[in-house]
């Protein structure tokens, strides 16, 4: 870098606001949804933000991560994978984000240890403090720097007085010493209402404050959670008790569209109060980005033309709160199309083993106006979802295939089509005669290693379209970049017999060796397409993805009909 441009990069970087966002109480009252909308806020305000995620895990990224544990895995463009908080930062600010955004306990880690291996450490004795929240540190500024923000926002996942997120809170202590003036921060609380007791509690907010108070940071902002709005006497007694102004108290009721909260957020005078707070000059609250985004919030309300859409997998045995988080991206990609398009989609969740166990089932499927099937892995609920497809595509009804369900498509073609009554994917049955899903090249050594973790086809990868296709139409374009995250894909061998059978590869790796999308005509299908790549990760509240829209008006026909 040059001289000059180093000290403009400097001089910009001293200037530079953190804005911690860490959660006290309980875990899952919307830190993520949080630190998102204050990062939008304060982008529509004129600012360069970026956000970062800061997972307590010791494991290395989310791939290794049960999704109906810990939530949907959400991958980047340079294909990591990470928390489906790094989803909604990216939905809520329209950027495409790396992985110096994400970092976990382990990641943090591994660079020590690296480091001390490199001689990097120059004969020190290397300790927990303060190499690793160093590291932490170094780790947010290069993030700083990647993005040339103005402000950094970072979410510390976890609550305050866990142990595992400790390390964390020393790094955000650490921090305000070396950049004292510009260091933030906002602590999400949650307040409860006893039933019995019928009232607004303040208390384990208090002690949260406290908690926090003992890792030597003060809060300078409470965004109180709750079921309700908080009281004037509620906000005085938070005041008093955390050391906190009044106005510095932000009420966040329960809302029933996250996309509202940047929109409350900005009633309750929060971007004002947070740009004086951290000292930053910034543009009105009314602006063109917020103009957009409060009419996209609008029309989450609308519930007029309800399309039904089921969605069907096997990890659906599980409840309806971990469903929605395995599959977030999924579920708004859906929604974001369809408020696009005027209508307000009901997701009905299926489990594919249902129709394993009763065949007559599958005739519920006629009652719906499209059917997805996302992403998965393994060989549970597989023949399910098989009779789904074939019963989509006897019947007429939309079908969209994300990832396993464009290979499943592939399968169920070759089976009722081509007639090639064996036909499976490696995933299920290596010993299967035909595999028209087979493992990728570079994929078969990796699992001989048992080099499983990071270690899939990941990321975004090019794609050409063909000319006149379902794809090719919705895309408007004939080169496109989606995200991938398999080790599996259509085998070659069986390409040429698949094309005879009428089924098209519309959309191809640029070399043409690996098929990207498979689609059926617009005259023989309203809509069966399938994606080798997960479109639901690009799509985003004020640009909903072309696929998934050109999905919704073929449902919206199909239910006319
Ligand atoms: N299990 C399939 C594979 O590994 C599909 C993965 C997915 O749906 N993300 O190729």
């Amino acid at each position: 870098m040059k001289e000059e441009e180093k000290k403009k990069l400097e001089s910009k970087n001293s200037n530079c606001k953190y804005i911690f966002v860490v959660g006290g109480v309980i875990s899952g009252v919307g830190k993520g949804i949080t630190a998102s909308s204050i990062a939008r806020i304060l982008s529509d305000r004129g600012q360069t933000v970026t956000a970062i995620k800061i997972d307590p895990y010791i494991n290395i990224d989310a791939g290794t991560m049960n999704p109906t544990e810990h939530g949907e895995v959400f991958v980047l463009d340079d294909g990591d994978e990470t928390d489906q908080d790094m989803g909604n930062y990216e939905r809520f600010l329209g950027v495409n984000l790396s992985r110096t955004n994400y970092m976990t306990t382990g990641r943090v880690y591994q660079s020590v240890i690296e480091s001390e291996r490199n001689l990097e450490y120059a004969g020190k004795c290397v300790e927990v403090v303060p190499h690793i929240p160093l590291e932490v540190i170094r780790r947010i500024e290069l993030a700083r720097d990647k993005a040339g923000a103005d402000v950094v926002i970072i979410e510390i996942g976890g609550t305050v007085g866990e142990y595992q997120n400790m390390l964390f809170l020393e790094a955000a202590r650490m921090m305000k010493i070396k950049h004292h003036k510009e260091v933030f921060f906002v602590m999400v609380s949650y307040l409860p209402i006893p039933s019995k007791v019928g009232e607004m509690k303040t208390k384990p907010t208090q002690y949260a404050v406290r908690t926090l108070n003992a890792s030597g940071i003060q809060p300078d902002i409470i965004v109180a959670r709750s079921k309700v709005s908080l009281d004037d006497k509620r906000k005085e007694k938070i005041s008093m008790f955390c050391n906190v102004p009044v106005d510095h108290i932000i009420s966040a009721p329960d809302v029933d569209s996250i996309y509202d909260i940047p929109v409350n957020f900005e009633k309750e005078g929060l971007g004002d109060m947070i740009c004086d707070t951290v000292g930053m000059t910034c543009g009105p609250a009314m602006n063109e980005g917020s103009t957009k985004w409060k009419k996209f919030a609008s029309s989450a309300h609308n519930k007029k033309n309800g399309l039904n859409i089921a969605i069907v997998g096997k990890y659906f045995n599980t409840g309806d709160f971990t469903l929605s988080d395995s599959y977030l991206s999924v579920i708004e990609a859906i929604k974001y199309s369809g408020y696009l398009c005027g209508s307000k989609p009901t997701l009905t969740w299926i489990s594919s083993m249902d129709f394993e166990k009763d065949p007559k089932r599958i005739k519920e499927l006629s009652k719906y106006d499209g059917i997805i099937v996302p992403g998965g892995f393994g060989s549970r609920g597989i023949e399910g979802i098989i009779k789904t497809i074939e019963y989509a595509r006897k019947n007429n009804i939309p079908y969209f295939g994300l990832c396993y369900g464009m290979q499943l498509l592939v399968i169920e073609y070759a089976r009722n089509v081509l007639g090639i009554k064996e036909a499976n994917t490696r995933e299920v049955n290596p010993n299967a005669k035909d595999l028209v899903i087979d493992v990728m090249a570079d994929q078969k050594v990796k699992i001989e290693k048992k080099d499983l973790g990071g270690s899939m086809r990941l990321g975004s990868y090019p794609a050409t379209l063909k000319k006149g296709t379902v794809a090719e139409k919705a895309y408007k374009a004939i080169s496109i970049a989606e995200r991938h995250r398999h080790r599996y894909e259509v085998n070659n061998a069986y390409r040429e017999a698949l094309e005879k059978a009428g089924l098209v590869f519309s959309g191809v790796s640029p070399d043409g060796k690996l098929c990207e999308i498979a689609e059926l005509p617009a005259s023989k299908h309203p809509f069966f397409l399938g994606t080798q790549f997960h479109p639901e990760f690009k799509a985003r509240p004020l640009s909903p993805h072309p696929l998934f829209t050109a999905f919704i008006k073929a449902c919206q026909k199909n239910k006319k009909k």
